[in-house]
């Protein structure tokens, strides 16, 4: 017979990359179809259903606060989410009315409502409310096991696997043992979902929308999952095998090394010492700040609580998640930009309206100051949450000192607001971003009027080179490492160390190694890089 050349190949999406080897565990949903059966006392399956909930919300609060301690309180919320669901009166009454109308039995009566709100979320136009169509079948899952004693798999006992399944739940991850993970593969799921972000925490690598037939893949299969790549194989040739044995010594090797670097300064051999602190672009990252040894972050991109829903997020909500971020770091500083919307980062609750030019058009701080209810429900949850901890505040796309004028005038009225109401704030301190060569030619006047500077060079390489830097056709010509770029970037690191300001790079170029060294001579004294990136930066500074 000859040798087969492949195991079976499948192609997904990758949520987290690395790569492992291992053992497959399948996961199938409950496979116990549910019964329909007729019922004599409506009122006892309605008690019966009442039971279940009560039962079900306690162990939401168990696993709840599990997350807590593994993937932190923004990861954890989701449980408190479906702990609401189950005290919502409609699905609740939804329940109720089926098994009085029917006269059904409470199992049977939950699934359906399970499937009809389920349908309902998942028809809705709302990203956020489409979301919520796994977590509602979640709570139903849950309720049913309850009702008819199914005990949920034990995964405290289960050996260290792959696992496959259709989809899973966020409250199906949680309850894993993180150390018996060493990959998941999902048929279905989206990058974005809870699932996702947890196995993201989780630091395994993970493929969602995985193409293949879960009838064809059996527990017990071995199977290589390369994040990298996009790509698990099952049951993999000796010549796969080896290769793949290859590929988790090198990356492990690399790990091991980049480890030893935690707690180490960011100090160069003849000790010049830089920030080096992560971006991020949600609450739910700052667990990745610390687990990669980050010294603080010097970009959270605030425009993302603005993305993906219908409306404004309110004062409070950002309150809560910046003072989230803010506690969670500690004494660490947090500098997190105001929103900057427009260009490729549209909501259509803004009613931009369409530009020739969106990119040199209507955005970040031009709305804010020509729209300043918007920038002032930011500027008081971030004046609030300042009180909380280290908090800085920036401000993108300035290209004027009379810009920054206008935003001071807005902080003091904010300011105003906050002390006659008696709300507890503090003024953070206040930097800009420099990403237009209008703001690099006068730096100078600027360091005068702010506290810090953060360098964006994504923006500044497309503006200065006049290149789209969404053109995939222009790709070719996007050189951040042009002299221009380089030279700018020195200008404003000068202007700045004359009037006694810090000056950081928040921009893709900040974890460019190429150009650590220059940048530590030049005079950077923080580089904000992609929280994977912090140890590598980090190993490059101490070579030098
Ligand atoms: C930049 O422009 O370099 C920057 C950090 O901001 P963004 O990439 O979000 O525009
Ligand atoms: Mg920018």
């Amino acid at each position: 017979m000859a040798e087969k050349v492949s195991g079976m190949k499948y192609f997904g999406k990758t949520v987290y990359s690395g790569i492992t080897m291992g053992k497959v565990l399948v996961l199938r949903s409950n496979q116990e179809p549910i019964r329909r059966a007729k019922i004599e006392d409506a009122e006892h399956e309605i008690s019966r259903v009442h039971d279940a909930a009560e039962n079900a919300k306690q162990q939401l609060g168990a696993l709840y606060e599990k997350a807590v301690k593994e993937v932190g309180e923004s990861n954890a919320a989701i449980f408190e989410v479906h702990q609401m669901m189950l005290e919502d009166d409609d699905y609740l009454d939804a329940i109720s009315h089926i098994i009085r109308t029917e006269m059904v039995n409470a199992e049977y009566a939950v699934a359906i409502t399970g499937d009809n709100f389920a349908g309902m979320f998942a028809g809705m136009e709302d990203e956020y409310m489409r979301a919520r169509a796994a977590d509602v079948k979640d709570i139903s899952a849950r309720l049913v096991r309850n009702l008819s004693g199914q005990e949920g798999i034990d995964f405290t006992a289960m050996e260290p696997s792959v696992i496959v399944a259709d989809d899973l739940s966020p409250s199906e991850t949680v309850q894993m043992d993180k150390k018996k993970i060493l990959a998941f593969v999902t048929v279905h799921g989206s990058v974005n979902s809870h699932t996702a972000i947890l196995a993201r925490m989780m630091n395994i690598p993970a493929l969602v929308g995985v193409t293949l037939n879960l009838n064809e893949i059996h527990t017990g299969m071995t199977a290589i999952v390369d994040g990298a790549a996009g790509e698990v194989i099952f049951e993999p040739t000796g010549k796969e095998c080896s290769e793949a044995e290859e590929k988790i010594r090198n990356e492990q090797e690399k790990a091991r090394l980049l480890q030893e670097l935690k707690g180490r300064k960011n100090e160069t051999r003849d000790g010049r010492t830089i920030n080096i602190y992560a971006n991020i672009g949600s609450v739910s990252d700052v667990g990745y700040v610390l687990e990669n040894d980050a010294g603080g972050i010097g970009l959270f991109r605030s425009e993302f609580l603005y993305l993906g829903r219908d409306n404004f997020p309110t004062e409070e909500e950002q309150f809560q998640a910046y003072k989230q971020v803010v506690q969670t770091m500690g004494q660490k500083k947090v500098v997190i930009r105001t929103l900057d919307i427009g260009a490729d980062k549209q909501a259509d609750y803004f009613s931009l309206g369409k530009e020739d030019n969106p990119a040199m058009g209507y955005r970040a701080i031009r709305i804010c100051l020509k729209q300043p209810e918007i920038f002032k429900t930011q500027l008081r949850a971030l004046l609030r949450a300042a009180a909380y901890g280290n908090l800085s505040v920036m401000y993108p796309m300035i290209t004027s000192a009379d810009e920054i004028r206008q935003i001071k005038k807005i902080v003091g009225e904010v300011e105003q607001e906050l002390k006659r109401d008696e709300i507890p704030y503090r003024i953070p301190e206040q930097g800009i971003m420099i990403e237009t060569p209008a703001a690099v030619m006068v730096s100078d006047e600027l360091a005068e009027l702010t506290d810090f500077f953060s360098i964006g060079t994504n923006d500044l390489t497309q503006y200065t080179l006049a290149i789209d830097r969404q053109n995939q056709k222009l790709e070719d010509f996007y050189n951040p490492h042009h002299k221009a770029i380089l030279r700018m970037i020195k200008m404003v690191v000068d202007n700045a160390h004359q009037c006694g300001k810090w000056v950081g790079i928040c921009g893709e170029l900040g974890a460019d190694t190429a150009l650590t060294e220059e940048f530590v001579n030049m005079g950077v004294d923080e580089l904000s890089v992609a929280p994977p990136m912090v140890l590598k930066v980090r190993e490059k500074v101490r070579s030098i």
